[in-house]
This record gives structure tokens, sequence and C-alpha cells, in this order.
């Protein structure tokens, strides 16, 4: 019997029927995970998960997670288990601590089944730059197009129904582009709302914790399970936090959802279009008001620029702790700091990441921060104050999560529209706002989604709206054929 391609509440209600033990999830789960053939994992924790699995006798009636099986990106700190960020410097890093997240689950008593691949420390989009090469897409058997990055093995692990919860972190559009082609609920609340305490940083002004499901309702459980502030983590917010579960309504009476015209004009995929347009019609059938609004389109050109200086700027100066010194491989044989230094550094990351901290150096030197780091921070300002200007007269914008249903890795030239297209997701990431993508159509086998961004800590909202979309489209829970 296959368990795993269930949502975490139907296989909450098994666990209270004592249909399955949270030992026979982890279980399959490790069966899964060992059978894979898409390059999702990192290390499989069998040992750890079927101790702990096996101890787990009396159910918690009102803890969803309660022997849930679920992975981590390998970014997070897993105390005793190998986390090396999908980057050779790392990969002999044992961490002596647990993120506040994988602490909050464990306490959850969910069980942590493996770690999973991502692009190299969370720098890519496309799942192509883990040190362990390429991660597939199960509804891909072809092994041609992607599932997305840089979270691509937890994506690709919830595609193909080997586990029903995967964290995953999210600097641009991590979890929310991958989740699109994956088609999975991809939800990055606001910054603040999560602690990151434990997660390797990347940018850490837009870095946020995030997480994949197979509903809009166990995305809102797991909201509940990881929020809230932490006292190792100084940016993590003090504010109210809710029952998302609880409150969850597809009622959307007086709501208001905005769609940036220049945006669409940018999307020139059919069948996304038809099925978008449809999703409209379904905001306005739970009783949504729905506009068109307008953002000038010099700014949604300025946003991957804007999002690469910054990213690459606060990357590089986070990074420079992983020198064979304090972290990553120490060549004993060189004396000198800066031999050392370059040695494990040459020699320990990937091209990409090597290209990311050229541009990130070149945009802070002295001479240079003017012109790109700070015009870069101005941009951010410009994109931002307008999008909260949208979000004072609205409860939401509304837009497809990408204008491809799949994505080759041969890559396509990409042009002005792709590329606005491609990277407006930044924007939540730009403002702390709290972004879903969720499953709103099929092309053949390949699904795609849309994302609803809404004004910051209003997790509620975003979940509303997701909830009534959903309950249209029907498409939760899905898991690809292909490849189990
Ligand atoms: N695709 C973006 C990048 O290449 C986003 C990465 C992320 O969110 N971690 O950096």
């Amino acid at each position: 019997m296959k368990y795993l391609n269930k949502t975490i509440v139907e296989l909450h209600e098994l666990l209270i029927k004592k249909e399955v033990t949270p030992y026979d999830l982890a279980l399959e789960a490790i069966e899964n995970a060992k059978q894979d053939t898409n390059n999702a994992f990192e290390t499989i924790c069998e040992k750890e998960a079927l101790e702990f699995a096996s101890s787990l006798k009396e159910v918690e009636e009102d803890n969803y997670f309660w022997g849930i099986p679920f992975v981590a990106k390998d970014n997070f700190s897993t105390k005793g288990i190998l986390t090396t960020g999908s980057s050779d410097i790392l990969k002999d890093y044992v961490p002596v601590f647990d993120a506040t997240v994988i602490k909050k689950l464990k306490e959850k008593k969910a069980v942590l089944i493996g770690k999973t691949t991502l692009d190299e420390l969370a720098m890519g989009g496309q799942g192509m730059t883990s040190h362990k090469g390429y991660t597939y897409n199960p509804y891909d058997p072809s092994h041609t197009y992607m599932i997305g990055g840089s979270s691509c093995g937890s994506a690709s692990a919830m595609a193909g129904g080997i586990i029903p919860f995967a964290l995953g972190s999210d600097t641009g559009d991590s979890v929310r582009k991958p989740a699109t082609f994956g088609g999975l609920v991809g939800f990055k609340p606001s910054w603040g709302r999560i602690s990151r305490y434990g997660l390797f940083q990347f940018a850490p002004s837009m870095d946020h914790v995030a997480y994949f499901t197979r509903s809009v309702e166990d995305s809102a459980l797991a909201l509940s399970v990881l929020e809230g502030q932490d006292d190792f983590d100084m940016t993590s917010s003090y504010r109210k936090t809710n029952n998302y579960f609880a409150s969850l309504s597809k009622d959307l009476k007086g709501k208001k959802i905005a769609v940036i015209k220049e945006l669409m004009d940018c999307l020139h995929n059919e069948t996304i279009l038809n099925a978008f347009n449809e999703s409209l019609s379904y905001l306005k059938d739970a009783g949504a008001e729905v506009d068109y609004v307008s953002m000038d389109r010099s700014l949604l050109g300025a946003i991957y620029g804007t999002y690469l200086v910054i990213s690459c700027s606060e990357a590089t100066s986070n990074n420079a702790c992983l020198d064979g010194v304090k972290y990553g491989p120490r060549n004993n044989e060189l004396s000198s700091y800066e031999e050392i230094m370059v040695d494990a550094r040459s020699k320990g990351f990937g091209s990409q990441v090597k290209r990311r901290f050229v541009v990130g150096s070149y945009s802070l030197l002295a001479e240079n921060q003017n012109d790109c780091f700070l015009k870069a921070q101005r941009a951010r300002r410009i994109i931002v104050n307008k999008v909260n200007e949208i979000l004072s007269s609205y409860d939401a914008i509304y837009l497809p999560a990408s204008g491809k249903t799949k994505n080759p890795f041969a890559g396509e030239k990409s042009t002005e529209d792709s590329t606005i297209i491609e990277n407006h997701l930044a924007i939540a990431n730009f403002a702390g706002l709290p972004s879903l993508t969720l499953p709103i159509g099929k092309d053949g086998e390949f699904p795609f989604g849309a994302n609803i961004t809404c004004r910051a800590f209003d997790e509620q909202a975003v979940l509303d709206i997701a909830y009534a979309i959903e309950s249209r489209t029907g498409l939760k829970n899905i898991v690809a054929k292909g490849d189990k």
C-alpha cells in the first residue's frame, strides 16, 4: 500500500485510525527515497528516522504533524546529520545544532527522512548546480525539463510522491518557482514570520524559510508549526499569529485582487493564459473583485538586475566564512591564510557560485558601490513602494507564477518579456510579503501554477484566496505517475 502520495490531513486521519503507524510511513518514505531516480537526495537518514518513528506510539490527535515524514533542503542545519548546501566546500560539514524549524518539527514528532539537493548554496533557479549534478522533474521521465530550483530536491521529492512535506528556502522564488513545475503548493510567508536560525545565509535581507505541501490546508497547518518569534533570530517577528487552518475560508466577499497588466502583457503561453483567466472567474465566483492595475514596465524590467546585484552582494559577504579555516576543508600543507582560503574556495565552489561572487565583489567595491549596490538598493525601494501602494488598495496581487509550463534544461533564448515574467516573484522577497504558488492547470502531464501575494503578515488572506481557487480547480494532492 502506498501512503505517501496523500496529504498531511489525510495521513493524520489514517494515523488516528491506526491504519498505519509512523514507522510504516517512515519505512515507505525511505524506500521511496532509495528508489529515487531524480537526484533529489543528499542524505537519507534511515537509522535516525526509523528509530525515532518506532518510538512514536501514542497518537496525538490534535497534532497533525505527529508521525509525518518530511525532508529538508540541505541548507538547513541538522544536528549530527551531514549538511552540505549541495556544495563541495561543505561536503563534510556536520552541524552541532538544529535549525529552529527542524527543532520545531521534531518537537511536533514529525520524522526527518532526508536532506535534499539544491542549487549550490541556494544560488540558482534551475536545479542544475548541485555538486551532485542535475535534479530532475518526476513529471518528465525523459529528464528534458527541469523541476526548477533552488529547492529542486525538495520539490522533486514532493512531486514524485516520496514525501508529504518538504522544507525549502526562498530568496528570489526558490520554492514558489519549482512549485509551479511540480504541481505543488509552495508558500513563503512574510519575512520575520518564521525564524531563519540555522538556515544557511544566502542574501539575508531576502532569505525566507518556505515549504512545499500538496494542499492549501496542509500549508495552513504547517505555518502554525513553523512560525513564531525566536530568540536566536533577531529578525523574527513578535506579531500575533493565527490558527490559519481553523480560520481557512473560501469566501472572498469584500476581497479586492489586483492583476498587473504589464506583467500579463509578457505572458505568451495560451495554455497558461486560458487557465489563468478561468481562475479569475473562480475568484469572482468566490466573491472577490478583480481589477487590472498598472506597474511601469521599466520597474518590472529592473527586478532581475536589482535582485542579482543585491543577492550577489549579500552572498559574497555572507559566504566569506567558507574559507577553509572557519568552514570547509583546510589544506595543511599551505601556510598562509590567503593560500588556504584561495585553495579551499577554488576547489570548493562550482562555477555559478564563483561567478556570483565576482558580481557581488564588483558591486561592493568602494568605487562601484554607488553605481551598483546602492543603486540596486534604491531600485528595490522604488519597486517595494509601488507594490505596497497597490496593496494599500488591494488585498492581493495575483499573477501566473511563470510564463512556461515546462522549462528545458537546454535553455531557451530569453527575451525582455520572458525576463520579466520569469523573475517577478522576487518582488515578494524585496518587500518581505507572504506569497504562495498553487497549481491552476495542466499542459498534458505537466502542471503549472499561479501566485498570490498579499500585505506583510496577512498570511491568512493568501491562504484563503488559495483555498478558494483550489476548491474550484480541484488540483490538490497531485503527484507525478512517471517515476514511481
Ligand atoms: N532563482 C533565483 C536565483 O537564481 C532564486 C534563488 C533562491 O530563491 N534561493 O538566485
